[in-house]
C-alpha cells in the first residue's frame, strides 16, 4: 500500500518541486485541469499590467515599434519550437488551433492536389472534425473516419489519401500515437500528415523534427499556459516552405504589409501563416509564461509525469476497486499522455463532489473523469488526497446530491 508519507517523500526528491513556485494557485486547491487550462504563472499579472498600462496606455501606437510589438510572434516561436523538437523557422503563433488548422489542412491539400481523401479518427476532437468537414465541402474533398487506434489508422493509409490529420494524444483517453511510424507510413503512401498537439505540447516530448511531420498546430492555453483563449502555434517543416500557400490571405502574412499594395504576396516562410493583427495582450501573455520552461528539461518533465499517472491509477487500484470504476487511458505509460481517464456511470456527479472539496478535474462525455496531471506544479501528495478524496466519496455516497447531479453549461 502506497501511504500518503510516501508521496510526500516523492515530493521531496522531486527535481520539478520548485516550479510548483513559479505558479499562483488558490490556497488548498489541488489542480487537475491543467490539461483544459493552465494554472497561472505568478509572474504573469505583472506583465500584463505592464503591458496594458505601460505598452498600450502610455506607448500608444508607437509600441509596435518600441516595444517590438512586430517582432513578438517569432520570440513567442523560437521559445515554442524548442518544446515539439522543430527550428525556429518552422514555427508561427498566431490565432485559434481551431483557425491554424484550417490553413494547416487547406496547405497540406493544396500541397497534395491529385489526392480526395482526408483520412481521420472518429474519436478526434470535435473541432478539429468540424474544420476537416468545411475544408472538404471548399476543397471537394471526402472524409475517411477510422477507429482511433494505430493500427486502424496504418491499416487505411493507402495510395487515395491526400492528408491524414490526427491528435498525438487523444483528449478523452490520452492515449499516444506512434508519430514516427505513423507518418512514416503516410509518406510511403504519398500523404502528407497533420498532427494536432493540444494535448502534447508542454507535457510529451515531441519531436516533429525526427520523426519529418509536415504539419502541426497545437494550444496556448492548456499545457503551455497562456491563459484563456492564448493564441496557438502552426508548424510547417521547412521542406513545404516555399511551395505553401494558406487560405486566409491577410496583411500580417503579406511579403510588405507596410507597402500597402493592391495584390496580395505571401511572406517569405511561417511569416505566410499570419492571418490579421494579433491579440497581442493574449499573445504577450503567452510570451511571458512560455519563460516557465526555461531549465526545464523535457525528458525530466515527461519522467514526472509517467510517474503521477502511474501513482494515480496504483492508488485508483488500492482504493477504488469496489466501486465500479473503469480506466479510460492505457494502463502503459509510454504510450499515456499526461492524463488519466476514469470511467463511472455517475461520471459527473463524482467530479462535481471533487470540485466542492477543491480538486478540480474534468468530465467528458458519455461517462469520462479526466484528471489532468501537469508535472510543474501538481504534487504526487495531490494525487495521494484526490484518489483518498474520491474513495470518501464513494463510501458516504456525496456525489448523490441535487447540486452535483445537475449539469454546467461548461463540463
Ligand atoms: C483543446 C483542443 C482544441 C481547441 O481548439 P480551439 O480553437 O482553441 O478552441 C482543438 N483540438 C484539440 C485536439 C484540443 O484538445
Amino acid at each position: 500500500m502506497v501511504t500518503r508519507q510516501d508521496c510526500i517523500t516523492l515530493d521531496e526528491r522531486d527535481g520539478l518541486a520548485e516550479y510548483r513556485h513559479k505558479f499562483t494557485l488558490p490556497e488548498g486547491e489541488i489542480y487537475l485541469d491543467g490539461n483544459s487550462l493552465g494554472a497561472m504563472p505568478s509572474h504573469l499579472p505583472a506583465r500584463i499590467q505592464e503591458v496594458v498600462v505601460k505598452e498600450w496606455g502610455n506607448g500608444l501606437i508607437r509600441s509596435w515599434n518600441d516595444a517590438g510589438w512586430i517582432h513578438v510572434p517569432k520570440r513567442i516561436s523560437a521559445k515554442v519550437a524548442r518544446l515539439i523538437g522543430a527550428n525556429a523557422d518552422e514555427v508561427t503563433v498566431a490565432d485559434s488551433t481551431s483557425v491554424n488548422l484550417y490553413k494547416a489542412l487547406a496547405t497540406a491539400a493544396r500541397l497534395n492536389p491529385d489526392r480526395k481523401v482526408i483520412l481521420t479518427e472518429l474519436d478526434n476532437f470535435p473541432t478539429d472534425l468540424y474544420i476537416a468537414q468545411g475544408i472538404a465541402e471548399l476543397f471537394g474533398l471526402e472524409i475517411r473516419y477510422v477507429e482511433s487506434t494505430p493500427e486502424a489508422v496504418l491499416a487505411a493509409l493507402d495510395d487515395s489519401i491526400c492528408l491524414t490529420m490526427l491528435t498525438h494524444v487523444n483528449y478523452r483517453t490520452g492515449a499516444i500515437y506512434p508519430m514516427a511510424e505513423i507518418t512514416a507510413k503516410a509518406h510511403q503512401v504519398g500523404a502528407l500528415i497533420v498532427w494536432d498537439l493540444a494535448h502534447s505540447a508542454g507535457a510529451v516530448e515531441v519531436d516533429l523534427n525526427a520523426a519529418e511531420v509536415d504539419l502541426a498546430v497545437g494550444c496556448g492555453y492548456k499545457y503551455l499556459n497562456g491563459g484563456p483563449g492564448a493564441p496557438s502555434f502552426i508548424y510547417v517543416a521547412k521542406r513545404h516552405h516555399q511551395q505553401m500557400r494558406q487560405p486566409l490571405s491577410g496583411w500580417h502574412g503579406h511579403a510588405k504589409p507596410f507597402e500597402f499594395v493592391l495584390d496580395y504576396q505571401p511572406a517569405d516562410g511561417m511569416d505566410r501563416m499570419q492571418c490579421g493583427t494579433p491579440p497581442l495582450i493574449s499573445m504577450l501573455g503567452l510570451d511571458a509564461a512560455l519563460d516557465v520552461f526555461d531549465g526545464v528539461d523535457m525528458h525530466d518533465l515527461r519522467i514526472k509525469s509517467m510517474a503521477l499517472c502511474d501513482l494515480f491509477i496504483k492508488l485508483v487500484d488500492e482504493k477504488l476497486s469496489e466501486y465500479d470504476f473503469g480506466l479510460a487511458s492505457p494502463r502503459d505509460s509510454a504510450v499515456r499522455g499526461s492524463q488519466v481517464s476514469l470511467t463511472h456511470k455517475q461520471g459527473y456527479a463524482i467530479v462535481q463532489a471533487l470540485i466542492a472539496r477543491g480538486i478540480t478535474g474534468d468530465f467528458r462525455m458519455p461517462n469520462i473523469l479526466r484528471f489532468g496531471f501537469t508535472p510543474l506544479y501538481v504534487r504526487y501528495v495531490d494525487v495521494y488526497d484526490t484518489v483518498q478524496a474520491i474513495a470518501e466519496i464513494m463510501v458516504k455516497d456525496e456525489w448523490n446530491q441535487a447540486q452535483f447531479l445537475t449539469k454546467k453549461a461548461v463540463t
